[in-house]
């Protein structure tokens, strides 16, 4: 009878694999070569319920990364056979050191069953495996067993007939190897796939991963396919290399290997591991671990971390954005005493300077959040957040995955939805991911954190740390609860089980600090310097053109005449009247021009949260990009006013203003904090999500959503009495 299910047996030297197979095979076995080389080929049959199975026995290997000889023959097994199911047969007694060899084998993503093998030394040691909770947490079947006893033997080739019988393709594990890694991973990735380079062997981001490690074999292999397409792939690892040495102090195959026992070390946490005896020997990081993620002691300690970052941020940055703002002060009279006055030079100063100024103003504070969050992340504590919240975003529908891209999306503030809705790409669950990626938005990204501290700074002054904290806060309870809706109503779905990377604790290194809070400052400024700049002239021209209507300017004119002649030319009431109508005459020509009139006609119903027509107009420059929230809210000020206006004579101006109080930027900051996303996160989503749809309906749902809230929001503070 020929074997209609091929399988074979992968496992660390000593995990047990003889005794399986000897145990399966008994008499029928053939011992060989594999070919070319000394290694040994042990092939058996195995009958199971009528079916002949094909048992080969592979080398042992503690790795799948072609480091050695075994390691090749396994690997080349895998792949070029290609048998229904693999069984890795794992030490039960040494539990995450065995695991590191599963990791790889779901990277490669052949159907895998685990034998835990070993169960009586483990249990003898006083470790106690849940075997249930692994199997849910890894999504393969999971059969403990005694290989030299046979016990549980039945079970596990039941469990792997059917699993071969199944027949499904071969699905790779996503593991995440932190933000560095996994960037120049995507964009192998691309590369890899645009030329079809060995994808007829490996799936693409095997082959980057396998590059990322330095594979022997996929040197050879790669070289013989594409030469040049392997150099330039080459000069990409270099590269990474290059920079994990300087940030981290260490290569990108120690990273991944950090990242892989990360991810084993997650699962084991979660229950699936107790140890009777042994405590004591807990590495380090396992030691931090049990304070930092203990169940009532880590939530508090998260809190007051947050706290103490906010305090940092706000506290240190508070001086140098002062300086900053002198200065555009300085450039916005400069420029006012050396040029005529005319389009230009409201271009200049109201279009230009107020805007990439006013942007430019809040770059200490985004620094400092940025460095903040860098040492968070380097550390290996953002991944211990994640871990902690998973069991809270479980609740509401979510993954303990949603929470990197919600911290990626700035839920610590400071961060960029871009890269958080492209974080879900870690979630297994469609609707999992659908309900994260269209609630990533919400966090309070680097571009929207100006106009918070903005407003912040103006009207709660004394609680800028405490504010922006409940701020936060709010914007995680807010997208979880809009998650849960999404969950319950067009996402309905079953939750899928969490497993996440956790690297060892490591002090950063103040060199890799700086160098990683630099490269996202700089993607900051020069989003000032490009599409800021760039969006900002087109506001100022919606704002300034057609210019002030015919009627307007009439009477405008009248009016000077009137004080021209009612007053003599040294009078200092004159002066004054004169003053004042000029920055009426400015105030009508914005109302004339077509943002004006945008932002008229939506103040019909925008009065409800207490918008004027100006906050409407930066509103609406929010959409494009939420830096221009502030830029545009300085233009339209500063258009009011010939002087200019820089980020503290904004707040100034703003409390001054009519209309404007502390109820006012309440309701607008929440309106900010969840209205639509801006135009690059919706091609993103869109993207993402594979349709149009989405994209859109994240702009309108977001703003509805958020126009209610803040309306509610406004109205209870009016009827309660806080309007004065
Ligand atoms: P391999 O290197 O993976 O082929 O491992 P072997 O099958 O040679 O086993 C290594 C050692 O572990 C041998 O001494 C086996 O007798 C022993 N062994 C294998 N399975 C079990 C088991 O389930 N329980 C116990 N107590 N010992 C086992
Ligand atoms: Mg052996």
């Amino acid at each position: 009878m020929a074997a209609e299910i091929k399988i074979a047996l992968a496992g660390n030297p000593n995990a047990g694999k003889t005794t399986l197979f000897n145990a399966l095979t008994g008499a029928r076995q053939h011992v060989g070569n594999y070919p070319g080389v000394t290694v040994e080929k042990k092939e058996g049959l195995y009958e199971c319920q009528g079916r002949m199975v094909k048992i080969v026995d592979l080398p042992g290997t503690y790795s799948l990364t072609a480091y050695s000889v075994e390691e090749v023959v396994a690997r080349d097994f895998l792949v070029g056979e290609r048998p229904q199911v693999v069984i890795n047969i794992v030490d039960a007694a040494n539990l995450e050191r065995n695991l590191y060899l599963s990791t790889q084998l779901f990277e490669m993503g052949i159907p895998t069953v685990i034998a835990l093998n070993m169960m009586d030394v483990a249990g003898d040691r006083g470790i106690s495996i849940d075997a249930k909770k692994l199997s849910g947490l890894l999504d393969v079947p999971v059969v403990p067993i005694v290989a030299r006893t046979g016990q549980g033997l039945d079970e596990l080739m039941r469990q792997t007939v059917d699993l071969a019988l199944r027949d499904r393709p071969w699905q790779a594990a996503d593991i995440s190897y932190g933000a560095d890694v996994d960037q120049t991973l995507l964009e192998m990735v691309e590369k890899i796939e645009a030329a079809d380079f060995l994808t007829d062997i490996y799936t693409s981001r095997w082959t980057a991963i396998k590059l990322l490690e330095v594979d022997g074999q996929l040197r050879e292999k790669g070289e013989a396919a594409n030469r040049p397409l392997y150099e330039e792939l080459g000069r990409m690892v270099e590269r990474l290399s290059a920079h994990t040495f300087k940030t981290l102090e260490t290569y990108p195959e120690a990273i991944i290997a950090d990242y892989r026992y990360g991810y084993i070390k997650s699962i084991l946490m979660q229950g699936v591991l107790s140890h009777k005896y042994d405590v004591n020997r807990l590495h380090t990081s396992d030691k931090i671990d049990r304070v930092l993620t203990h169940r009532f002691v880590g939530p508090l300690v998260m809190v007051a971390v947050l706290f103490a970052l906010y305090q940092f941020t706000f506290g240190l940055s508070t001086l140098p954005m002062a300086w900053v703002g002198d200065f555009f002060a300085l450039l916005t009279r400069g420029v006012n005493q050396i040029m005529a006055a005319g389009p230009l030079k409201s271009l200049i100063v109201s279009g230009i300077i107020a805007g990439v100024g006013g942007v430019l103003g809040f770059v200490p504070l985004i620094m400092l959040m940025f460095m903040g969050l860098a040492f968070l992340e380097d550390s290996g504590y953002l991944a211990r957040v994640a871990f902690m919240l998973d069991r809270i975003f479980r609740v509401f529908g979510l993954h303990g995955n949603s929470v990197m891209a919600y911290i990626v999306s700035g839920g610590i503030a400071g961060g960029c939805a871009v890269p958080g809705v492209m974080a879900t790409r870690t979630l297994r669950s469609r609707r999992e991911r659908m309900a994260t990626l269209l609630t990533a938005p919400f966090m309070n990204c680097g571009a929207k954190l100006p106009v918070m501290a903005l407003l912040i700074g103006t009207f709660f002054a004394k609680y800028q740390a405490g504010f922006m904290l409940f701020l936060t806060i709010l914007s995680w309870v807010v997208a979880l609860l809009v998650a849960k809706f999404l969950r319950l109503t067009i996402l309905k779905g079953d939750s899928t089980p969490f497993v996440m990377e956790m690297p060892p604790y490591r002090f950063p290194t103040f060199k890799g600090l700086l160098i990683h809070t630099w490269e996202k400052t700089w993607r900051y400024i020069q989003k000032a310097g490009t599409v800021i700049l760039g969006i900002s002239i087109l506001m100022w021209v919606m704002m300034s053109y057609p210019g002030i209507s015919k009627d307007d300017a009439q009477t405008i004119h009248q009016q000077r005449q009137e004080i021209t002649e009612g007053f003599a030319p040294g009078d200092s009431t004159r002066q004054r009247l004169l003053a004042k109508l000029d920055s009426q005459q400015a105030e009508l020509a914005l109302r004339d021009s077509a943002a004006g009139h945008i932002g008229i006609f939506l103040e019909k119903i925008s009065w409800l949260a207490g918008f004027n027509w100006r906050s409407n107009i930066a509103l609406l420059g929010g959409v494009a990009a939420k830096e221009v929230i502030v830029s545009t809210l300085g233009t339209a000020y500063s258009m009011g006013d010939k002087n200019g206006v820089d980020s503290a004579s904004l707040a100034r101006t703003l409390v001054a203003s009519p209309g404007w109080n502390p109820m006012v930027s309440i309701s607008l900051l929440i309106f900010i904090m969840f209205y639509s996303p801006c135009f690059i996160t919706v091609v993103c989503i869109a993207r993402e999500a594979g349709s149009w749809r989405w994209g859109l309906f994240s702009i309108f749902f977001n703003t509805g959503f958020a126009f209610g809230l803040a309306t509610l929001v406004y109205q209870l503070g009016l009827f309660l009495g806080f309007g004065g």
